[in-house]
């Protein structure tokens, strides 16, 4: 059995996924919650527990989404509920092996050379790697990708702007768009009686063969197309990756839809390499594997 170098924890909008990790990114055990969102001190509380059944000599490492300082100061956390929480400081005092709290995204998209990466979940996270290095700016706020507006005056997003991409590819997202439709139609499909309408539960109708299913996230991808071909303008990735289990669930629909979108709003596409869409290898466990590994490596246990 490969030695637990670190504990990874993903804190998302519905689920905290904890688990310990061997040096390669393995997971040798894991463990899963309900976020308890709005909550502070019971996402502190919950997090600790989790920490102290994994091992509290380990380094831990977190992904949430949101804007982290450098020091692990969680700022801005809409879909969690969660502002100016020093989230480093508090699991400082529940292990002895170091905290290192960071973006979910950015964490995931960890160990690419030159990468555009958007999770897809509650929400849309970003991060992005130039030259092997991850983009941070200068507070570490960078990547925020999920609030690239695709549509000015569009859809609300929960950070409260409208026309974010978030409020077009989200897994909400995709749920609320799935209502909106059926509320204007007629038309008979598997979706009509479902309570409540989710992104997964559109996944699945769409699995389904279910039309309307299938025209939701087709649109979801195309909106995403928009903001991938001004990031890959702008940053000329070699390849765009999508993570979060939105991505994993709905790619036989939104990735040909998004690159499509994305190409025909591309400069000069038939004068480049147009950098492929793919899902990212971990899925869904992306951001918890890459915190871990962060806080390994800052604890110098890799
Ligand atoms: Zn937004």
């Amino acid at each position: 059995v490969p030695e637990a170098v670190a504990i990874g924890i993903d804190v998302g909008g519905t689920k905290l996924v904890a688990a310990t990790l061997a040096a390669d990114g393995g997971v040798l055990r894991r463990l899963r919650r309900e976020t308890p969102a709005g909550d502070e001190r019971q996402l502190v509380g919950d997090l600790g527990d989790l920490v102290a059944e994994l091992g509290s000599d380990l380094p831990v490492g977190v992904g949430i989404a949101g804007l982290v300082t450098p020091k692990g100061a969680v700022r801005y956390s809409p879909n969690i509920a969660v502002y100016d929480l020093d989230l480093a400081a508090e699991l400082g005092q529940v292990t002895s092996g170091g905290v290192a709290i960071v973006n979910d995204a950015s964490a995931a998209a960890r160990g690419h050379h030159d990468v555009v990466m958007l999770t897809l979940g509650t929400g849309v996270g970003g991060g992005v790697v130039v030259a092997g290095e991850l983009v941070l700016g200068t507070q570490g706020y960078a990547g925020e990708l999920g609030h690239l507006i695709v549509e000015e005056g569009g859809r609300p997003c929960p950070c409260g702007n409208r026309g974010c991409i978030e409020a077009y590819a989200s897994g909400s997202a995709i749920g609320r768009a799935a209502a909106q439709r059926l509320a204007t139609t007629d038309a008979p499909g598997a979706l009509r009686d479902v309570d409540p309408l989710t992104g997964k539960s559109v996944t699945l109708a769409a699995r389904e063969d279910d039309e309307l299913a299938r025209e939701v996230i087709e649109e979801a991808g195309f909106w995403l197309g928009v903001a991938l071909a001004g990031l890959v303008n702008a940053l000329d990735p070699e390849i765009v990756l999508l993570g979060g289990g939105a991505a994993a669930e709905t790619a036989p629909w939104m990735v040909p839809a998004a690159s499509a979108a994305m190409r025909q709003r591309l400069l000069g596409p038939d004068f480049r390499e147009i950098p492929p869409i793919e899902l990212a290898s971990l899925g869904d466990d992306a951001g918890m594997v890459g915190a871990g590994l962060l806080a390994a490596e800052r604890a110098g246990t890799i």
